[in-house]
């Protein structure tokens, strides 16, 4: 794959690096070696067309720190005391996070959920092990590992099976379930997820195609830790691209899992991705005009956190299996495991 052939790669002329298995093109960098780096003049490696701008390989991890240093910053999402747990998946995205939150000199620890997809899960353990033990381990920063299998008895698919339900529901409750438990467990001031603008620009396009008010009010960078037992979580990728991301993960030498989970064949979040990216194609800036005009527009209907807030406060209150916060009377997790274990037995 890329990983390897990049030192040499970065002296050719034009070439373009694949690293996805079925939604290549959004993934896809050209790198054009007659272009000069905007800020220093020395030969670039990347060009940035939203930005009008290429960067040398310096520069561009410059422009990636500072992007995500003003996410930090313009969201208040967390202060160099605060512990974070970043979720980690093995994907460039997660790793990317941990990496620069780590070089940024942030004390992030990651959590990794292990999912039990057959060869997908392995290979994407696989990679946040070594990275944890290669890059996390210099800056003492821990990996917590939580096995789906050990918990539910089984893997996430026999599990939805199980369960009557579709894989990828049964396993966003679960994700999100484990890394709250996690994060207010081991007192974790704020949880951070690798979301990019492509993420995000995706989802926003969802929610407005099918008129989901509900969820625009949750699709911000920075969600507060509105009632107890929720912890904050931040998404400080949201003002870099997919294409961004790839690209400093290659540059950084980051190992990360190419693949996408075999699940998310098909699923509606790569169709708008392939849309908005054909949009992006034709006029350089279309992702961050849509998602970052969103966030203005939410800005302007302040204060978003006080009434998200009194929102969550007014409808959630303690599982009365695990204490989490839900709004029926037993959270959807424990229900799910309760049904598992009927089933199974
Ligand atoms: Fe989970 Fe579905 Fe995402 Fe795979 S694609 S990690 S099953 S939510
Ligand atoms: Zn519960």
């Amino acid at each position: 794959m890329l990983n390897g052939e990049l030192g040499n790669s970065l002296l050719h002329s034009t070439f373009i690096i694949q690293h996805s298995s079925f939604n290549i093109h959004h993934s896809t960098f050209i790198i054009d070696s007659k272009m000069n780096c905007t800020k220093c003049k020395t030969k670039a490696v990347i060009g940035l067309p939203r930005h009008n701008a290429a960067f040398c390989k310096g520069c561009f991890n410059g422009f990636v720190h500072d992007q995500v240093a003003r996410a930090i910053k313009s969201e208040k999402m967390f202060g160099k005391d605060d512990r974070i747990l970043v979720a980690v998946s093995g994907g460039k995205d997660s790793l990317a996070l941990w990496d620069i939150l780590l070089k940024l000199g942030y004390r992030a620890d990651a959590l990794y959920v292990h999912l039990g997809i057959g060869a997908y899960s392995e290979q994407s353990h696989a990679k946040v092990l070594k990275f944890a033990e290669a890059a996390a381990a210099s800056h003492r920063a821990k990996l917590h590992l939580h096995t789906v299998e050990q918990e539910a008895g089984a893997g996430i698919k026999e599990l939805a099976q199980l369960i009557h339900r579709p894989t990828c529901s049964t396993c966003g409750t679960i994700k999100r379930y484990q890394f709250n438990r996690v994060a207010i467990e081991q007192h974790y001031d704020v949880m951070a997820t690798g979301h990019n603008l492509d993420d995000e620009a995706a989802r926003l396009l969802g929610n407005v195609l099918h008129w989901q008010e509900e969820y625009l009010d949750k699709q911000g960078p920075s969600l507060p830790a509105s009632v107890e037992g929720f912890a904050k979580k931040v998404k400080p990728l949201y003002r870099l691209s997919e294409r961004e991301l790839a690209a400093y993960a290659v540059l950084n030498r980051i190992d990360y899992i190419v693949e996408e989970c075999p699940m998310a064949k098909g699923s509606k979040m790569l169709q708008y991705k392939e849309v908005l990216n054909r949009l992006e194609t034709e006029s350089p800036g279309t992702k961050q005009t849509f998602y970052w005009g969103f966030l203005e527009k939410q800005r302007k209907k302040q204060p978003t956190a006080t009434t998200m807030t009194e929102k969550d406060r007014a409808v959630l209150h303690p599982c009365a299996s695990c204490s989490q916060p839900t709004t029926a009377e037993v959270c959807s997790y424990c229900k799910m495991m309760a049904r598992a274990k009927t089933h199974a037995s």
